[in-house]
């Protein structure tokens, strides 16, 4: 099998930039490229299907639709949240992000939508949720994955194994 090509069960090297409504919002060049256990969902899939038989060197540009990113736009995710329940050290703004506790007690992260007289309106969705994802991405390097890293389903990077 060739070795330096892009298939499930290799460890790739990606540098990226990811963009989106125009403006770039992540990237990682050569020197930092991520790397990850491709077929693995290690990534997300709709990256990841796009990147099956790419050598090392080469660049591609990548287009992920939102329901292959990171899902469409849940209404459901939306809540009111009564300003009675904020901090008193916290002040809303609008588009300010904020990790909240569920009943629960789950961490929430949510951004302000939008600010009432008693209440605000938090979008709990992703924040890349309904969004197409345009990709930059060059592959830096491939190698097969060891016996180990395929049974746990992600790469060991460094030597040493991590949990
Ligand atoms: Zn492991």
């Amino acid at each position: 099998m060739a070795d330096n090509i892009v298939a499930k069960d290799t460890v790739v090297k990606l540098a990226y930039t990811l963009t989106v409504d125009g403006e770039i919002i992540d990237m990682a060049d050569e020197q930092d490229a991520i790397e990850f256990l491709q077929g693995h969902r290690n990534i997300i899939s709709g990256l990841e299907s796009q990147l099956d038989g790419m050598k090392v060197g080469e660049n591609k540009t990548v287009k992920v639709s939102a329901e292959e990113g990171y899902g469409a736009v849940d209404e459901d995710a939306f809540d009111e949240v009564p300003l009675s329940e904020f901090p008193e050290d916290v002040t809303p703004e609008m588009d300010m992000e904020l990790e909240l506790k569920d009943a629960e007690g789950n961490d929430l992260y949510g951004r302000i939508v939008a600010i009432g007289d008693e209440s605000v309106t938090m979008d709990f969705n992703h924040p890349l949720a309904g969004k197409e994802l345009h990709f930059e991405v060059k592959v830096v390097d491939v190698r097969p994955a060891t016996a180990e890293e395929i049974a746990h389903g992600h790469v060991h990077s460094h030597g040493g194994h991590h949990h």
